[in-house]
């Protein structure tokens, strides 16, 4: 595979904001790039924690934004701020006037009204930091992000600029997290999104690799919160990592994943602290059989509600869940699945879309379907068990339940999702940890 300039081949190298917390993280990453001339586009984060109870730049830029809104003082957080970058120039040596910038961005801070401008300027500083100490050129984010008026990625547009602006004879470093909007002002991808700039990045310099780097040593089979020291992921593919993700686990942001893989380029999870691992690789297809057994992982998420529908006869009414779906397209709500039966179809939707809108959907779900009967339970973790082919392989959904069973946990929903990839199954939120653990041990150990 070759680059875009169809002789050199190029890396995208993203690193986390724990990989640039401090001057000691900033000397690492200059280590890591240099020792791979590929590395010639890095795209970084803001500044993260450096311990437990450290606070992320972040989030210091998103409070001083509500205090300058709510008239508040924001100095003592603006100081901060402040003092985590002039610590970083000030042991890396470099010569960045980081005052006079810190200076403009205070001042331009309190015309903004949107918080995204002061939230960008974690990654902007940061940026120009690391481009100084890596002897890499800047190039702002706003010259090769896109988003269009109603505040979404423009890939076309962004990758022409990429094309266009970086080449890979003149190395640099472009800002993650956010981009410009049509008018001007700057917009940022929700939170975590530097992995998006970086998969963005990888895509239009047709980058060989795009690599994540981050304080992990990539994907783990299970959560290390829930299931003591998982095996890793060495190799996994891009549609078993989407439902990983958006079944809960949580490395890379889910949207990081579409950029790259539609042109198939593998992402690469490494971690800062120990690059002599080679990670998690995530890749379009397996070319060749895993070592990690039947299932890639398992994942899962707490507080979902169930609303299931009953009504005789459903089947045979044309149209009855397309009505169904509008009331949730009304209210603005999405939902996570929806299984159906002979004569029932349930709503699978996560509390924080459904708020305080429950009796609104049941009102409208009354008086525009008439169903025989509505029933509501709520406080559902769903638990997925992925791996590809799953659903051709006989023996795995009897494992899942056995150890359930085993377990004495008590499923109150089943999907087999169509893509083949995955088995859900839903338990009362108090059976989540037991029940991932279960299910885990009953593929690993
Ligand atoms: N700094 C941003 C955040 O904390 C974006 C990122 O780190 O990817 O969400």
């Amino acid at each position: 595979m070759g680059g875009q300039s169809g002789e050199m081949s190029i890396f995208v190298a993203k690193f986390g904001g724990t990989s640039l917390a401090s001057a000691e993280a900033f000397r690492k990453v200059k280590e890591i790039v240099y020792a791979d001339h590929r590395r010639c586009f890095v795209v970084d984060s803001a500044p993260g924690k450096r311990f437990d109870l450290d606070s992320k730049v972040t989030d210091l830029l998103y409070e001083c934004h509500e205090r300058i809104k709510h008239g508040q003082d924001f100095d003592p957080v603006f100081a901060l701020i402040s003092e985590r970058y002039r610590e970083i120039v000030r042991e890396l040596g470099l010569s960045l006037n980081i005052d006079a910038w810190l200076s403009q961005i205070y001042q331009q801070m309190q015309r903004e009204t949107s918080p995204d401008y002061a939230a960008s300027r974690g990654e902007f500083l940061n940026g120009l930091i690391l481009a100084e100490y890596l002897g890499y050129e800047f190039i702002d984010a706003t010259e090769v992000i896109r988003f269009t008026a109603d505040g979404f990625l423009d890939l076309e547009q962004s990758e022409a600029l990429i094309r266009q602006k970086l080449d890979p004879k003149r190395p640099a470093v472009i800002p993650g997290f956010y981009g410009v909007m049509p008018d001007g002002s700057i917009k940022t991808f929700s939170r975590g999104g530097s992995d998006i700039t970086g998969a963005v990045i990888a895509r239009g310099v047709r980058a060989e690799l795009y690599e994540n780097w981050t304080d992990v040593s990539g994907f783990y089979m299970a959560d290390p919160r829930i299931v003591p020291q998982p095996k890793l992921i060495k190799l996994i593919t891009y549609s078993e990592l989407r439902e990983l993700a958006y079944n809960g686990a949580n490395v890379l942001h889910e949207a990081a994943i579409y950029p790259v893989s539609q042109v198939g380029i593998p992402i690469n999870i490494r971690n800062t602290n120990q690059p002599e691992e080679p990670g998690t690789l995530i890749v379009k297809e397996l070319t060749e059989p895993r070592d990690c057994g039947e299932i890639v992982g398992v994942a899962g998420q707490k507080d979902f509600v169930i609303i299931s529908i009953e009504k005789a006869l459903m089947n045979s009414q044309l149209g009855f869940v397309r009505r169904l779906l509008s009331i949730l397209e009304e209210l603005k709500i999405s939902f996570a699945h929806l299984p159906s039966g002979i004569d029932v179809v349930s709503l699978v939707i996560h509390s924080s879309e459904l708020k305080e809108k429950l009796d609104q959907v049941l009102a409208r779900i009354e008086e525009r379907l008439a169903p025989d009967k509505i029933e509501v339970v709520t406080d559902i973790a769903l638990i997925a068990t992925v791996g590809q082919g799953m659903a051709y392989r006989s023996g795995i959904a009897a494992k899942v339940f056995n150890a359930l069973g085993k377990a004495a946990i008590n499923v109150r929903m089943i999907d087999q999702g169509a893509s083949g990839l995955n088995l859900i199954v839903g338990v009362e939120n108090k059976d989540f940890i037991a029940a991932v653990r279960a299910i885990y041990n009953a593929f690993v150990n």
